[in-house]
């Protein structure tokens, strides 16, 4: 009898033997195409360039507390994430994971306010339908209501806006900017409820990853928002946890859409699986508010910096940038999308193909012409996770697409090395697993 404690009692997971490449075999020697473990292994598995690191770090020195001592790959790696980074993001807090990386973001932003004469701010505003992490303060950020519900009583109090999310929320002719409009002025309306002087921080993945599927942002949304929030003092916190790190085609999602956030978390891509890492990176001048303050930021872990995990994630910064492995996001992401379209396009189930670079997403309804999501109750995320399995495929279905409840999508997530051929390997497997649902 197992003694872990898993993560679905009721179905246990088989054993995981090794990976190689795209692949992972379990103990049975079956194979899977690893296109969905959630966005983390953007290298695939077994890459020796990092397991070359992290055994050298090793032998150097595997842990020192942040403490007493900094070390050289925690400088060396925040040197390359400041230097990959849109201008203005200037420090680096290195974590264990996503979740500390954004309850780090949001303390800091609270600590800034307070040491920089603006102690009335303490609301934060996210956005229905996103999710920031497991831990109290990025759960209560999230605005997923299922993942919410039972923990309800323990969250802090937030706000939430609508997303931008032109497939549902977007009117049938409506242009974009007019969309935008009208995002805006909802978020204006809900600063405006609280009091913009109450207001700490906006926190927003540019693109949606898990609770939407692959939602990137129409126009200059962002831009708008990061005007917003200079309006009124506002910090913008981006959540890049799953969207950044090269997942869309550029190191920071941020690039693409006009906006630099005072605040940005990173995490998945950083290490690539090699080790758990996250990091908050965060404005000069928030930093400097801190150093010529009270000179200390009030949080922290016992493994801040990890050696260890500085060293894998620096070498996975050297694959993407160095290797240039980052360069093939876009074209084979686009080589994914075609492939996409031309097999589920006029699927009856298929509502919306969508996503940028390697973070794409396919949402499923009922009914195309109403965009009528399934009944909860079918499970349909559910089950084509388990068909895609069974075919080899590990892609990221998720259900409560529309509202937290109902609706479903699968998010695909591949790593950078993807061949072409396993391009059609992934459609083709996804095909099988879609038949075995719908048939
Ligand atoms: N933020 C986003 C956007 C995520 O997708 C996730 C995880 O899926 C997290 C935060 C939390 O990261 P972690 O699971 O590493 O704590």
């Amino acid at each position: 009898m197992s003694h872990v404690f898993p993560r679905n009692s009721k179905a246990p997971p088989p054993m995981v033997a090794r990976g190689q490449g795209p692949y992972l075999y379990d103990t049975t020697g079956k194979s899977y195409l690893n296109c969905g473990d959630a966005a983390v292994s953007c290298l695939g598995h077994g890459d020796p360039h990092v397991t070359g690191a992290i055994t050298a770090q090793l032998d150097q020195v595997a842990f020192a507390h942040t403490g007493f001592f900094t070390s050289d790959p925690a400088e060396r790696l925040a040197e390359r994430l400041v230097a990959a980074a849109p201008e203005g993001l200037d420090r680096v807090y290195v974590v264990s994971g996503g979740s500390e990386a954004m309850e780090s973001a949001l303390k800091l932003a609270r600590q800034y306010v307070i040491e920089s004469g603006q102690p009335t701010r303490t609301r934060v505003i996210a956005r229905r339908q996103s999710y920031h992490g497991n831990t109290l303060g990025a759960l209560a950020t999230g605005g997923n209501a299922a993942r919410r519900a039972p923990f309800d009583p323990l969250l802090m109090e937030v706000s939430h806006v609508s997303p931008c999310y032109a497939y549902r929320g977007q009117a049938e002719g409506e242009p974009d900017a007019v969309y935008v409009d009208r995002l805006i002025a909802e978020l204006e309306a809900e600063i405006d409820a609280l009091g913009p002087e109450t207001v700490l921080a906006f926190v927003a993945e540019p693109v949606v990853g898990a609770t939407l599927g692959a939602v990137p942002p129409v126009a200059d949304y962002f831009a708008r928002v990061r005007e917003v929030c200079d309006r009124h003092g506002i910090l913008l916190i981006f959540d890049e946890v799953m969207c950044g790190m090269g997942r869309t085609g550029t190191m920071f999602a941020a690039e693409h859409y006009g906006a630099v956030p005072d605040i940005c978390a990173i995490a998945k891509g950083l290490g690539a699986g090699y080790q758990p890492i996250g990091a908050m990176m965060c404005s000069a001048r928030i930093h400097d508010t801190i150093r010529d303050g009270s000179g200390f930021f009030q949080h922290g872990h016992t493994y801040l910096g990890h050696p260890v995990a500085c060293a894998a994630a620096l070498a996975v910064l050297e694959r993407l940038l160095d290797d240039r492995v980052l360069d093939r996001v876009t074209p084979v992401g686009e080589a994914l999308h075609d492939a996409l379209a031309d097999r589920f396009g006029q699927h009856a189930h298929v509502g919306d193909i969508r996503g940028v670079g390697l973070f794409r997403a396919i949402e499923l309804v009922r009914d195309r012409g109403t965009k009528a999501p399934f009944d909860p109750a079918d499970k349909v995320h559910a089950r084509l996770k388990a068909a895609a399995f069974e075919a080899g495929l590990i892609c990221y279905p998720m259900g409560g697409t529309v509202d937290g409840t109902q609706g479903d999508h699968v998010l695909l997530a591949p790593p950078f090395i993807l061949e072409d051929a396993q391009v059609g390997e992934l459609v083709d497997k996804l095909d099988r697993a879609m038949q075995a649902v719908f048939a």
